[in-house]
């Protein structure tokens, strides 16, 4: 009897039925065909060639460029009855020995390879040698946008994979990314050689996650009060740009009660490593982290994702929030940033050694970044659109739509500032004009002799924290260009002079007043899991005491048994299934195979187990 698709979606994932593009996609890969798969995070790739692979004879070779994930996404499969295996440089001579073997005999699923380790002779010639044990069934190719030299993940190794179209004729490929913008996605084509495959986009939209900007004050009392209010006790991810700034910032928050660890480039690869399982296999920790962190970290429930400081343009920011909510619950996507950031990244930028091509195109990313963080409508709305994507309706779950911004008409504020920098040689940065404009007496205005220029003293209807929210959008706006020099001097735009004559009116926005954490106002219940939250929401029989006990139950259970097999939680069960199982409280088999994420092999590796937790607290035994 042959197995279809569903029949495998539901026995071995216990999953309902297919999403979005997932069975057009696994029907076309099944049949023989290449492609491009684009969908975000959290949308559902793996099973895309996974099914395939387990429809097809032969063994699937995924490409990924995550050694250090491996063995936790191999763990995944075979918990869920899968015989998958991976190989690469951590494996002793022998274990490498016992995979090439089972390759060889067909008893694998699923390979796992770095490409690096793909492309090696030895590796191709192994690969070309499982012909008598059924072949290879596809290659999946994770993590493709590292083939984009444009994009911020660029791995020179995967541009040689497109070797593998002609050495293995016949193969289907499939490569998979999260990356939405067009030239990358034009560029995995042209460097892998798609270019007979089909492209499957999905929309990009992550519509549990909620999108908030928050003007730069204190980015870490900031951060702390946000965590306080919002995410005690829960995992997430902050991202800062320097490695000092993650080391500090990771100290400040374990000063404070929060649990938290650092990680970027310049840690010990062996302490990298350590503090990256522990915040997969612990639950509740906060990685403090430069964007070294994270690719392919397939952690389910990270509730939040916080950036100190400013991404490099929208689709590093697109990717980096991604990472959060990959179980669909509601989760956070919170930035603060502020002038200073412009300043830093302009610095870098022409310090760069980048090409003057390169350079142009990094100037716009930011640009665009920028007028993002500015948007007044809704932030969803404008992110999608950058990626091309037409969202009818405001979302309803970012900053803007929950608290509109206040706009006011700025033209005459604008002018003072404008006219301010122009007076004063356009070399100065926000700090010095704003005190220039607000009529400030310090050495360096004397100095300089800037209590005489006509705009000194000018503005002070705005105080300081308005105009720098002025400056800010100017700059923004693109009116105001940052000096390359690292000092922060403003000059003049072509753009500033419509402004400047009258003939331009201009709207700014005023920053919401400070630590108006998005929730600060509303009084907060007692802490609650995302998971059962969600599935709660709509029941208030079901958001009992009892039922929140039993979850905690249910969840104790679960650390303990990852604790003892070295896996982390979510292996054995994602949050949601355990809410489920909290709320429903399935005593019988067939009912628990009817919760989500559960399918055969679970049922009866975990069956049992965690129906006794549920028999003991229905009897009221501690
Ligand atoms: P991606 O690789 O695209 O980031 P995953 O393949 O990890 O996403 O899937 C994200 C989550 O969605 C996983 O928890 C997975 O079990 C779940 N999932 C995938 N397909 C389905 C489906 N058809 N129905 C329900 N859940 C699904
Ligand atoms: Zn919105």
């Amino acid at each position: 009897m042959s197995r279809t698709a569903l029949d495998i979606l539901r026995t071995v994932y216990g999953h309902a039925a297919f999403r979005g593009h997932q069975a057009e996609i696994i029907d076309h890969v099944t049949g023989g065909g290449d492609a491009l798969l684009l969908a975000p995070t959290g949308g559902g790739k793996s099973v895309c060639y996974q099914i395939p692979a387990l429809l097809r004879p032969g063994t699937g070779v995924v490409v990924s460029p995550l050694i250090a994930l491996m063995q936790d996404q191999v763990r995944a499969l075979t918990e869920v009855g899968l015989r998958a295996a991976f190989l690469n440089s951590t494996l002793s001579l022998d274990e490498v020995r016992r995979t090439e073997a089972a390759l060889l005999r067909g008893e694998l699923d699923l390979l796992y390879v770095a490409p690096e380790r793909l492309l090696q002779e030895r590796t191709l010639d192994l690969l070309d040698r499982t012909a008598a044990g059924g072949g290879i069934a596809l290659f999946a190719i994770d993590e493709a946008h590292c083939v984009s030299q444009w994009g911020h993940d660029f791995r020179p190794e995967y541009l040689q994979l497109d070797m593998l179209a002609a050495r293995f004729p016949g193969v289907p490929r499939l490569a998979c990314t999260a990356t939405a913008d067009e030239r990358t996605r034009a560029e995995i084509v042209a460097n892998l050689r798609l270019q007979r495959g089909r492209v499957f986009v999905t929309g990009f939209d992550r519509p549990n996650l909620r999108y908030r900007v928050q003007e730069k004050d204190n980015a870490r009392r900031q951060l702390l009060a946000f965590l306080r209010a919002e995410h005690p006790g829960d995992a997430g991810i902050v991202y800062c740009l320097s490695r000092k700034g993650t080391e500090q910032t990771a100290a400040f928050l374990v000063e404070h009660g929060v649990p938290a660890l650092p990680y970027h480039a310049g840690l010990a690869a062996e302490l990298r490593r350590f503090h990256q399982e522990r915040f997969l296999r612990e639950d509740g920790l906060v990685m403090v982290a430069t964007i070294a962190f994270g690719m392919g970290i397939d952690k389910p429930d990270v509730r939040f994702v916080a950036h100190l400081d400013l991404p490099k343009s929208l689709e590093a920011y697109y990717q980096e929030t991604g990472r959060a909510g990959r179980d669909g619950l509601p989760a956070d996507a919170w930035m603060t940033y502020g002038l200073q950031d412009v300043v830093l990244l302009r610095r870098m930028l022409e310090d760069g050694d980048a090409d003057p091509m390169h350079r142009r195109r990094e100037g716009q990313q930011l640009d665009a970044i920028l007028a993002w963080c500015e948007v007044t409508g809704c932030r969803r709305q404008a992110l999608l659109r950058y990626f091309g994507e037409v969202l009818p309706e405001p979302c309803g779950n970012c900053d803007t739509c929950l608290t509109p911004p206040e706009t006011y008409d700025g033209t005459v504020a604008a002018q003072k500032a404008l006219s301010c920098a122009a007076r004063t040689g356009q070399r100065f940065g926000a700090q010095h004009l704003i005190n220039v404009l607000r009529g400030s007496r310090n050495e360096r205005i004397e100095r300089f002799g800037h209590d005489r220029v006509s705009t000194y003293g000018i503005g002070l209807e705005l105080d300081v924290d308005a105009w720098r929210g002025v400056f800010r959008q100017l700059v923004a706006a693109g009116l105001l260009a940052v000096d390359p020099d690292g000092y922060g001097g403003l000059r003049l735009t072509e753009a500033a002079w419509p402004v400047l004559r009258g003939e331009h009116p201009l709207r700014l926005r005023r920053d919401a007043v400070l630590p108006a954490t998005g929730s600060a106002a509303k009084p907060k219940k007692a802490r609650r899991s995302a998971a059962l939250a969600a599935l709660t929401a709509d029941s208030a029989r079901l958001d009992d005491p009892a039922t929140e006990a039993l979850f905690e139950r249910l969840r104790a259970k679960r650390r303990e048994l990852a604790e003892a097999q070295g896996v982390p939680p979510y292996v054995i069960f994602h949050d949601r299934t355990l809410a489920a199982m909290a709320v429903h409280k399935p005593l019988s088999a067939e009912a628990f195979l009817r919760l989500g994420g559960v399918g055969e092999r679970k049922l009866q590796k975990y069956g049992e187990i965690f129906m006794g937790e549920i028999r003991a607290a229905e009897a009221g035994l501690g």
